[in-house]
């Protein structure tokens, strides 16, 4: 069977990647996201194992000495990490993994995995982006300065994807994300 595509997917916080991520899962068959480690606390509403999987600090770094992870960042003083085992058996079985990561771990992935496909979402400006984020409510005033002083470092980075992507409709992004997939 042919190997899945391992695609790096990134964007700014509050630019939407979720909720695009919903509709690639709800139209395409193909389409796996990877579910991360973190050591950061759940929001109202996720749930371990399957937003993310909730872990200490401890328990992160017993992984990072075993390998077990395919690539791992610190973001805004907390770690997130790709388990390695779980996406390599996807990949096996034809799937098509996304991971939803930032930066640092899509530059890990793009040197480890050069064939993987990257793409980085984008919004329409950085005010809708802010606004976005407090539309959201989910996180606290320091939190949002902080994610919002993350976008400047990472806008330097949106030059080593393949692909940007604007999320000016979500409908609209999904689909030409499900075209670069499947015509890369
Ligand atoms: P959030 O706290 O909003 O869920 O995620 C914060 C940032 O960490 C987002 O940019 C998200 O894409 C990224 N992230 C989530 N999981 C991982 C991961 O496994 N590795 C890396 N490097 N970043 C991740």
């Amino acid at each position: 069977m042919k190997r899945g595509k391992l695609i790096v997917y990134t964007g700014y916080s509050g630019v939407g990647k979720g909720t695009i991520m919903k509709k690639l899962l709800a139209t395409d068959d193909s389409v796996r996201l990877s579910v991360s480690c973190t050591t950061r606390s759940p929001r109202e509403g996720e749930v371990d194992g399957v937003h993310y999987y909730f872990i200490s600090k401890e328990q992160f770094e017993e992984i990072i000495r075993e390998d077990g992870f395919l690539e791992y960042a610190t973001y805004c003083d907390n770690y997130y990490g790709t388990p390695a085992k779980a996406v390599d058996d996807m990949l096996e079985k034809g799937l098509n993994v996304f991971l939803e990561i930032e930066v640092q771990g899509g530059m890990q992935i793009m040197k480890k995995r050069p064939d993987c496909v990257s793409i980085f979402i984008v919004p329409p400006s950085l005010e809708e982006l802010e606004r976005r984020l407090r539309d959201r409510g989910t996180e606290d005033e320091e939190t949002i300065l902080k994610r919002l002083s993350a976008v400047e470092e990472e806008k330097n980075f949106v030059k080593y994807y393949t692909y940007t992507v604007l999320n000016d409709d979500v409908d609209r992004a999904a689909k030409e994300i499900l075209e670069i997939i499947h015509n890369s």
